[in-house]
């Protein structure tokens, strides 16, 4: 049997606290009206559908796709911090493309600044393109200001702020199109970055992220945005559903970590981020989004949405009541809210990027049978890693609790007298600054 470590844990100095001072810095630049004059030069395009004109100034998703990647490498800076282009791929035929379509994302790219983190990847995402009530009509209005200017508003701004700061990993603001038309978009880009295996560890997908009332009730508004991440994995092989079943990680894959850790990180800051309303789904009931192509393609991925939807102005031709137009239109989307989902982001994103990537194989070692657990990871490969936290919570909870945290310093194994049957555990790494890494939920092994 190997030797155990054994530590006392009252004997640690208590690891630093997040650095609150740098992100209260950064989400401070998010402007409101930035936000809200993206959202009306969006919809001013008429429509944004995938097959509309590519040749117009000042109509269609030709010329709002050159708008988007002109602004993006306005926020470029010299030298620059930030590159952005445009992804081109030829579209087969599908249902919603008839004779397969050109199609174009848009995307900018903040490269990390630390040697062992650049590889890691962090996304956020939001589809540009529009439709109206035919998902075929690609000449009429479509202005889709909530669905889903809203969330491609929010990532420009994320993008402008976010390149000012030296981050330790490499962040991608990532605009798809034909998303209307079944994630097409997004699924070539996930699809590309899966075989060149990049390192993607975190997508938050912006989509309908503008209009915080709730139709059912008059006046109500709400702060909260939900997060919405997916429980299993697509098409799992026989062995990755035995040890989901093993070990009864039905709720505890890398999305759903990456949806708890921007719960984590929203609690940090109050006031003036969206607040986190955790749905433990992969999106709206039977319906999708872009974050769905990121899963589909191994990538830990999540999706922010709007407290609650109004039916009667989305994907909807746009109509006039009280002489006003009335469907998807800028009028209803809130800048102020849309500045409170942009500081998550943003936060969240910080977070990613300056904190160690998850602790590789952690895992219950389960060589005998007992009422310890004993735990083990891999050391962490960023050179600023000071030091590990076990998180645990009772089966039935959700969510990992703040007050079941065991810092173990720089060790990375402990035994612990908690009892493995009745509790999960996970595992984060975190850094001099205080950063915190996602929870790794840890496997189990015979060592
Ligand atoms: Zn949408």
């Amino acid at each position: 049997m190997l030797p155990i470590i054994a530590i006392s844990l009252s004997s640690l100095t208590a690891p630093p606290p997040p650095p609150a001072h740098l992100q209260a810095e950064a989400i401070g630049k998010v402007e409101n009206a930035r936000i809200r004059a993206s959202v009306e030069k969006l919809a001013g395009f008429g429509t944004r559908h995938t097959l509309s004109d590519t040749t117009s100034a000042t109509r269609g998703i030709g010329a709002a796709r050159n708008w988007l990647k002109a602004e993006l490498e306005s926020y470029a800076g010299s030298p620059a911090r930030l590159t952005a282009a445009f992804e081109e791929f030829e579209a087969p035929k599908s249902t919603r493309l008839p004779d397969g379509a050109r199609v174009v994302n848009v995307l900018a790219t903040i490269p990390g600044k630390q040697k062992e983190s650049a590889d890691r990847r962090y996304y956020i995402t939001a589809h540009y393109d529009s439709r109206n009530t035919d998902p075929m009509d690609a000449a009429g209005d479509a202005p889709g200001a909530n669905d889903n200017a809203s969330g491609s508003a929010v990532a420009l701004e994320c993008a402008r702020v976010l390149s000012m700061l030296e981050l330790d990993s490499t962040v991608v603001i990532l605009l798809t199109a034909a998303e209307e038309q079944g994630l097409i978009g997004a699924h070539y880009h996930a699809a590309q970055a899966a075989a060149r295996k990049d390192n993607i560890l975190g997508v938050l997908n912006n989509d309908i992220v503008g209009d915080p009332t709730d139709p059912n009730v008059q006046g109500g508004q709400f702060f909260t945005v939900r997060v919405f991440s997916e429980g299993l994995p697509r098409n799992p092989s026989a062995a990755q559903i035995a040890g989901i079943r093993a070990t009864s990680s039905e709720s505890d894959s890398p999305s759903r970590q990456l949806a708890r850790f921007v719960e984590f990180v929203g609690a940090q800051h109050e006031n003036n981020l969206a607040q986190v309303g955790l749905v433990f789904r992969q999106d709206r009931f039977l319906r999708g989004g872009d974050h769905i192509a990121f899963n589909d393609n191994g990538f830990p991925a999540v999706r922010f949405s709007v407290f609650r939807e109004h039916y009667d102005r989305q994907h909807v031709n746009v109509t006039t009541r009280d002489s006003l137009p009335y469907g998807d239109v800028p009028r209803y989307t809130d800048a102020a809210f849309m500045g409170r989902v942009a500081r998550l982001n943003i936060a969240t994103i910080i977070n990613l990027a300056n904190a160690p990537r998850p602790p590789a194989n952690a895992r219950i070692v389960n060589s005998e049978l007992g009422n310890d657990t004993l735990l083990r990871w891999s050391p962490a490969p960023e050179p600023d890693v000071i030091g590990y936290e076990v998180v645990y919570r009772p089966t039935i909870d959700s969510t990992w609790n703040p007050e079941m945290v065991k810092d173990v310093g720089a060790a990375t194994e402990v035994r612990l007298k908690i009892n493995k049957d009745d509790h999960f555990f996970g595992i984060r790494a975190y850094d001099r600054h205080g950063y915190r890494s996602p929870v790794s939920f840890t496997g189990t092994a015979k060592e």
